[in-house]
Formats: structure tokens, C-alpha cells, sequence
């Protein structure tokens, strides 16, 4: 186990230094376009040790709302932090051409958002959405409210369908995280014979996500640790915590669902709860898990 440990973490560096895509443009990669949770503002009044810290420094210690641009065409969740997060990015809204939506919390999907994002498109081909039946309702409602045509096409995606959007075929998973009737998804993105994981919002995984992961190889593991170092069980009802994702992490690998070259990354990080990138970042990796900032790009050669 330890000899797989150290591979994965030598690996994980490596990515890191990794130079931008630019050199083979079609090659396809992953970015983090926010690794927030709901908490992004905290900072902004909190006075604990994190959000201080995070206030003073900024940089890489600061955190957009949760999303990843998947290359080429996929954005998985937009929401007001997103045109932002495509600028800061430098991914312009014509090259997104498929939306794929997690849940419907404020913190993922925002209608407004979704509005001016077709309207910098301009005359693009219409986006499609995908999402589950909460998110689709409230896009189908807020469309009929308006006078006019909306460059889209939106469909309704259940837990474990198997969908394409452009070159990525994906794979919808179920999460185990809202409180109401909505059924929050997973996805799993692969392109010739490349796969990512998208694991956000969620607690510990539901046990069909575990057995339909079985039939995966990735390449890419990106997986919620939004409460980071917190053991209480109140936080750990709708997310999850360090301790959840190195079980998961050593399972991914254990069943080699997780390639032994694969990289093991979390999102969703909350600003209060979980150190700041600087203080952080160095001591997860030498644990196998990569924290990750706005902006950082994931290759998969
Ligand atoms: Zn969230
Ligand atoms: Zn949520
Ligand atoms: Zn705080």
C-alpha cells in the first residue's frame, strides 16, 4: 500500500509542474474554474485564524464557487462567481458548449448566471444543459417568463445514465447530500480512454456510486472535502471531511479504480473550516491528496 501511496503523490507533483496545454491545444485537460464551497465570503468579516489569513494574503487562499472546465466544451456548474472564474481563466463562454449541473444549490447553479453566459456566446451553436430535475424545472421556468427565444437545449438526467456532450462521454452517479426530494449528481467525464471523477456535493458516497465505480478506470479523482480537518458528525450529514476522502482515496486505489499514475484531488474547500492553500497544500500532498486553487489546469499525460 505504501509503495502505491508514494507513486501517486511522486505523480501528483509532477502534474503540478506541469506546463499549460498550449503546446498540443486539443489535448484534452481538466480546470478548476472555482474550489470554493458556500462560505467564499466569510472571510470578508470573519475573524478567525483561516478567513484572517485568507483576507490578509489573498492569492491562491481565496476560492471561487465550485466548478471545473472540462477540455474540451464542458463546464460542470456555474454560478455567480462563474463568467469570473471563465475571464480569470482565460476560457471564452464560445468555447463552452455543454453544461452539466450538479444540484441546484446557490452555490452551483444560478439562473442569472446561466442567462448572461448564453448571452456571451452570442451566435455560438445553443448550449445544452444538463441536470437534474430541480435544475431543469427552475431553467424551464425562468425561460417561460421570458419574451424572448433562449439559445438552449436543457435535459432532465437521472443518477447512473450514460449521456454524451460533444467529444466527453459521461457518466451521471448518485450523491448523498440534500436534505429535500432533489436528486444530487456525480459525473464521470472520459474522452479516448481518459477519465475524470466530479464528486461535489456529497457526503459518503451511496453505495450504488461504489459498485457503478467499479466499472471505471480514472485518471482523475476530484472529490469534496469541504469541512476538512472536522470530525463531528454534524458536519459529515451532507459533506465530507480529510478523514472521509484518504478512505476513499486508499479505496479508489485498492480496487485499481484509481490508475496507479491517477491523481487523487479535492474541491468544495471551505475558507473557514480548512486552512488556507499556503499553509495546507504541502502537507496533503505528501499525504496523496492534491488541494487544489482557482485556475489550476489537471493534464492527463
Ligand atoms: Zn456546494
Ligand atoms: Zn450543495
Ligand atoms: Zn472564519
Amino acid at each position: 500500500m505504501y509503495y502505491a501511496m508514494k507513486i501517486v503523490s511522486y505523480t501528483l507533483s509532477l502534474y503540478i509542474a506541469a506546463a499549460p496545454a498550449s503546446a498540443h491545444e486539443d489535448a484534452p485537460y481538466v480546470q478548476y474554474l472555482g474550489t470554493g464551497a458556500a462560505d467564499i465570503h466569510r472571510p470578508d468579516h470573519c475573524e478567525c485564524k483561516n478567513c484572517s489569513y485568507t483576507r490578509a494574503e489573498g492569492g491562491r487562499n481565496k476560492r471561487r464557487y465550485s466548478s471545473l472546465y472540462a477540455h474540451p466544451g464542458v463546464v460542470i456548474d456555474f454560478s455567480i462567481t462563474g463568467m469570473t472564474s471563465l475571464e480569470e481563466c482565460g476560457i471564452h463562454p464560445r468555447d463552452i458548449n455543454y453544461l452539466l449541473f450538479t444540484h441546484s444549490h446557490s452555490d452551483h447553479f444560478n439562473v442569472s448566471a446561466l442567462m448572461e453566459l448564453i448571452a456571451a456566446r452570442g451566435d455560438a451553436q445553443p448550449l445544452s444543459v444538463f441536470g437534474n430535475s430541480t435544475v431543469v424545472h427552475l431553467i424551464k421556468q425562468h425561460i417561460e417568463s421570458l419574451e424572448t427565444d433562449i439559445a438552449l437545449t436543457v435535459t432532465a438526467i437521472n443518477a447512473f445514465q450514460d449521456f454524451v456532450a460533444g467529444e466527453w462521454q459521461c457518466t451521471s452517479l448518485a450523491a448523498n447530500h440534500a436534505a429535500t426530494h432533489e436528486e444530487c449528481l456525480l459525473y464521470t467525464l472520459t474522452r479516448n480512454g481518459r477519465s475524470v471523477l466530479y464528486a461535489t456535493d456529497t457526503t459518503w458516497f451511496p453505495a450504488r456510486t461504489f459498485f457503478a465505480l467499479q466499472n471505471k478506470k480514472l485518471d482523475i479523482a476530484i472529490v469534496e472535502a469541504t469541512f476538512g480537518p472536522e470530525t463531528e458528525a454534524a458536519y459529515l450529514i451532507t459533506h465530507m471531511n480529510f478523514h472521509f476522502n484518504a478512505l476513499i482515496r486508499e479505496h479508489l486505489i485498492k480496487k485499481n479504480i484509481l490508475k496507479p499514475e491517477g491523481i487523487y484531488a479535492l474541491t468544495h474547500l471551505s475558507l473557514h473550516y480548512v486552512a488556507p492553500y499556503d499553509k495546507i497544500h504541502p502537507e496533503m500532498l505528501r499525504q496523496g491528496m492534491l488541494i487544489p486553487h482557482d485556475g489550476l489546469k489537471l493534464t492527463f499525460d
